[in-house]
């Protein structure tokens, strides 16, 4: 089944892929990495990385060019992030089979990605325009003697931190945004998915963005990450990925006083409220913990369910997740790709393992599909009487796994979802409009869904409270992150 996956331009393994772009220039790179399709386990193409040295290249050349682009008016940034999103739009069945064939996940998952992309660079284009008439505003003061102004400035050199997960999403939040402010970039991919931004880095070349406005080192954690976030003409960090590297980034950036913007990780909650529909309850459930195989920082893979619901919701949730299809990510119709790789596939059976230890009871799932031998696969995973001090019930799985408790009261509901060291997201399910609102406003997410999908605009805020992000992307807060705020006051 999986040999009939469609073939990208292939990539020769022992000639890699240049995975440096510096100055408007492709560099091979000291380093090389070797990418594994995680549908079939076998090697998918050879990239070349770079290292301290290459980093700081990258931030020379970044410096270099910022000036000029800072100075550069809105109207004309914009044009240059249109002209990525219309790239974007004319490789989009490429990119698509780049991400499904590097991550893992179905086409039709990926296909959301690459739109939410050319969304993004589509509204920054939108807000960049208007800092033609925007950027300077007066301040009032208390007083006759003086006038002020407040000013935005980019911010300078920005480095960019993504994951692997939504690798072009990801990309495209930090992105989009730095160029819109005027700032300049250096993106370090994750070293597992590269490949989608590589393409992107292709399609950016051509946008008519000046060299050295947008650089973009591949690479590991260690040899490009950290040199990135440690670099002292680095102005700010936006990093997105798990806590443990969030934490050594900030301390990084802390040693240089660079701003830092973080989005992390999370252990968000769906509550389904006792009036609730429950075959839409089913379905929000399934797409909250199985979407991506589960490895979403805003994945709810706490379920809490009213009392009275609890057993019907249950036997639904089974019976819909034994339902999914769980195959090759480049097969119609396939609902479910696989983990991203062996060490993500290990560290999730290895949590469904210390569940089943910790006393949880066992749904359905925990396995991998017997007709899928090779390949990262698993099946959904559900667990019920999972005991509230568990690592299952407490930590970020990052897999396709979801607990499921039951509770008495809208208030026990409350406290179980807030009872966590995150707070990125949250959804409730429930016919009864002001309990819905009333849940959502007492719970500590950054975002709430009432009844809704995980839909995302790129007009809305995306972070959380507590442990889970510093600060916001998206929106016109995903643009001041990367502005300087200057205030000028004369004498009249
Ligand atoms: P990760 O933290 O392992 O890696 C993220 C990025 O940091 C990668 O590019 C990696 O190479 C780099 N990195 C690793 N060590 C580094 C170091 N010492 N210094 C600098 N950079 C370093 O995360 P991951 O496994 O790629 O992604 C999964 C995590 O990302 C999950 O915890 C998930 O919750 C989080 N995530 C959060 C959001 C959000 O919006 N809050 C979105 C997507 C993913």
């Amino acid at each position: 089944m999986l040999n009939t996956q469609p073939t990208l331009n292939p990539v020769d393994l022992n000639e890699p892929r240049a995975g440096v772009y510096i100055d408007g220039q492709w560099q091979t790179g000291s380093e090389r990495l070797t990418l594994i399709n995680p549908a079939t386990e076998e090697p998918l193409a050879s990239v070349g990385a770079g290292d301290a040295d290459t980093v700081d290249q990258a931030v020379r050349a970044a410096s270099a060019a910022f000036p000029a682009w800072a100075r550069s008016s809105g109207a004309a940034r914009a044009a240059c992030l249109r002209k990525i999103a219309s790239g974007v739009s004319e490789r989009r069945e490429r990119l698509i089979q780049l991400q499904s064939s590097n991550n893992g996940k179905p086409l039709s998952e990926a296909a959301i990605d690459v739109d939410d992309v050319i969304a993004t660079f589509e509204y920054y284009a939108g807000l960049a325009e208007a800092l033609d008439a925007q950027q300077d505003g007066p301040v009032a003061l208390p007083s006759e003697d003086f006038a002020a102004r407040l000013r935005r400035e980019p911010c300078g050199v920005v480095g960019l931190i993504v994951p692997w997960n939504f690798p072009m999403v990801t990309t495209a939040w930090k992105l989009a945004p730095a160029l819109a402010a005027g700032c300049s970039v250096v993106l370090k991919p994750s070293e597992v998915t590269p490949l989608p931004e590589l393409e992107l880095a292709e399609i950016i070349a051509q946008s008519g963005l000046p060299a050295g406005v947008f650089n973009l080192v591949c690479g590991t954690g260690l040899a490009v990450g950290a040199p990135l976030a440690a670099h002292p003409r680095v102005a700010k960090l936006s990093f997105t990925g798990s806590n443990a590297v969030g934490v050594q980034v900030m301390q990084r950036a802390a040693e240089t006083v660079k701003g830092v913007s973080l989005e992390l990780g999370g252990k968000s909650s769906l509550l389904v409220l006792a009036d609730a529909d429950l075959e839409l309850a089913v379905e929000l459930a399934c797409g909250g913990g199985f979407f991506n195989a589960g490895q979403m920082c805003s994945a709810t893979s706490r379920v809490l369910v009213a009392d009275e619901l609890a057993e019907a919701f249950l036997a639904r949730l089974k019976a819909r997740a034994e339902a999914i299809r769980v195959g090759d990510p480049f097969e119609p119709g396939v609902e479910m790709g696989t983990l991203v790789n062996q060490a993500q596939y290990q560290r999730v059976r290895g949590h469904i393992e210390r569940g089943l230890h910790a006393g949880a009871r066992l749904v359905c799932g925990g396995e991998r599909p017997a007709e899928l031998p090779r390949g990262y696969f698993l099946r959904p995973t559900v667990f019920t009487d999972v005991p509230a001090d568990s690592a299952l019930w407490r930590e970020e799985i990052f897999g396709p796994v979801l607990c499921v408790r039951s509770f008495a009261s809208e208030a026990e509901a409350i406290e179980l979802a807030n009872d966590s060291e995150f707070g990125l997201v949250a959804s409730v399910v429930s016919r009864d409009p002001a309990a819905a609102e009333r849940v959502a406003n007492a719970l500590q997410a950054g975002l709430v869904w009432i009844n809704a999908p995980q839909v995302i605009f790129p007009q809305a805020a995306w972070g959380g409270y507590k442990q889970s992000s510093i600060g916001r992307e998206l929106g016109p807060w995903g643009l001041s992150a990367f502005q300087e705020i200057k205030h000028v006051i004369r004498a009249l």
